[in-house]
């Protein structure tokens, strides 16, 4: 059972007031109530468990709960859709004390903000080990959601920021490696930024297929290849990479550019004809957007992802980021 009597503790997470116009019942009830009528509603789910996602060692309470938050606001990005809401079912372990919870949902509250998300509600148990599962709502323009099933032959395939640095920062937080310039790898890792504001930039496109980088970029342009039945060649030499990257050893570095997780940037492909609007979405916003490739039909019967490293280009396989053992 709880330390922290259960009421005191709803008490303490429930903002004092909400941002979404569409909220007609926040937390204090049974349920929440929600009312949008020209938008579809666009909905995720993700949990990240004690020892499985995340070691104590590596991520303070605040960045659970912040990181927790950023991996489902990517998907809503991935999708097109506005953030709008979070729901958190907490799994509560007796190791962590009433002032560490307290900091997860700061570290959930603050990225919240900046999103103009309402927390609207949640489950709190106990449990041996924690675990934190948050669902996300966000809102899209009826019949504008981005799905990955939508690259066609032709498209460019670009990239959001640069990638590798997630697994960077936790090489750095695992091996206690000294490193006056780890921080950028670090907060990476810690406190990623979904590109919630980019993919809504993205709204006058006629067509962009979106999938975000959770799991790195051979699984997750994979995906974009299987769902919409076509090939994308990739460049790995264009694959944008943080400058401090290049003082890891080469098998690393490729290791987590390619098959990294975490990074939470954003992949897609779009028209050459539209390309120029995706540049300037990044533009407005001081984000970087790198074309990495290009889309063509598929030879086979199913897409295949391809990348050149030097001379021919080569099977990427899916494989992705594996989670701690
Ligand atoms: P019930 O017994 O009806 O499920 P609870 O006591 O579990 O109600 O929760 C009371 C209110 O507090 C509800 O609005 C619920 O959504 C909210 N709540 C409970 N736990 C959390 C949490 N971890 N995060 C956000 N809201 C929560
Ligand atoms: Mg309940």
């Amino acid at each position: 059972m709880f330390r922290m009597d259960e009421f005191s503790f709803i008490d303490s997470i429930r903002q004092p007031s909400y941002c979404q116009a569409g909220l007609v019942k926040g937390i204090g009830d049974d349920a929440a109530v929600i009312r949008h009528a020209y938008q579809d509603l666009v909905t995720a789910v993700d949990t990240v468990v004690e020892s499985v996602h995340f070691l104590r060692k590596t991520m303070d309470p605040y960045h659970i709960g912040y990181k927790a938050l950023a991996s489902n606001i990517s998907d809503l990005a991935a999708m097109g859709a506005q953030p709008a809401y979070y729901l958190v079912s907490l799994v509560r372990s007796p190791e962590w004390t009433d002032d560490e919870i307290q900091e997860i949902f700061i570290g959930m509250k603050e990225l919240a903000r900046a999103h103009q998300m309402d927390l609207i509600g949640g489950d709190t148990v106990s449990g041996s080990v924690l675990m934190l599962s948050v669902t996300v709502i966000g809102l899209v323009e009826p019949g504008k959601a981005r799905y990955r099933s939508d690259a066609r032959e032709g498209d460019v395939v670009f990239v959001t920021g640069t990638l590798g640095d997630s697994q960077a920062g936790l090489h750095l937080l695992l091996h206690d490696e000294a490193d006056p310039d780890g921080s950028v790898f670090i907060d990476r890792h810690q406190m990623p930024s979904p590109r919630a504001a980019f993919a809504l930039k993205l709204r006058p496109l006629s067509r962009v297929a979106l999938n975000d980088i959770s799991d790195g970029i051979s699984s997750e342009a994979n995906e974009i290849a299987d769902s919409s039945g076509v090939d994308l060649y990739l460049e790995e030499k264009q694959i944008p990479v943080h400058t401090g990257l290049q003082r890891f050893p080469r098998e690393l570095q490729e290791q987590w550019v390619l098959a990294g997780g975490e990074d939470y940037e954003l992949i897609g492909t779009v028209s050459p004809a539209e390309w120029p609007l995706v540049r300037q979405a990044a533009a407005d916003l001081q984000l970087k957007v790198t074309q990495i490739g290009h889309v063509a039909a598929k030879q086979q019967e199913q897409g295949a992802v391809y990348i050149r490293k030097q001379g021919a280009y080569e099977l990427l396989e899916k494989k992705g980021y594996n989670h701690f053992k």
